[in-house]
């Protein structure tokens, strides 16, 4: 499939300022979610834009398009959002035989890559500690006191 971009106008990513002067064009393949079993493949046309402020760290920016694409990325939205369960769910050999089945082809490393990419559950902080928060061992409490002493019941 061959597509291209449309938009006259494209936001810094750094500084978000819309720039309309173009830099450079190129094609980006970018492989999607097979269709009737087939692999999709994309050829996207896509443009490498000048930030049109001039003290911007970004001095040019490629164009990403919503919901299709994302930095540095060669598969579409689709196609990773299908890799990235995948890898939860059967990562490694496992996984990779999935892949084959649902006509996007992974290795077993990169499986494992996109886990380890994968944010956790975020962690809390907590503001307040209190005694079993200092307890060695889940479940060893002290006999006399009922505080823990960090050695075994008898
Ligand atoms: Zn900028």
């Amino acid at each position: 499939m061959r597509a291209r971009t449309a938009a006259e106008r494209v936001a810094c990513p750094v500084c978000g300022t819309a720039s309309v002067r173009v830099h450079s064009r190129y094609v980006r393949r970018l492989a999607d979610s097979a269709f009737r079993g087939c692999p999709a493949l994309i050829d996207l046309r896509v443009r490498r834009f000048r930030c049109a402020q001039q003290d911007c760290a970004q001095a040019t920016f490629a164009e990403q398009v919503d919901g299709l694409t994302f930095r540095h990325g060669r598969r579409g939205a689709g196609m990773q959002a299908v890799l990235d369960r995948v890898a939860v769910m059967a990562a490694g050999r496992a996984g990779s035989h999935l892949g084959q089945v649902l006509a996007a082809k992974v290795s077993r490393s990169t499986l494992l890559r996109l886990i380890r990419r994968l944010k956790g559950p975020e962690r809390v902080t907590p503001r307040v500690l209190g005694v079993d928060e200092f307890a060695p061992r889940k479940g060893h409490i002290g006999a006399e006191t009922g505080f823990c002493t960090g050695q075994r019941n008898r």
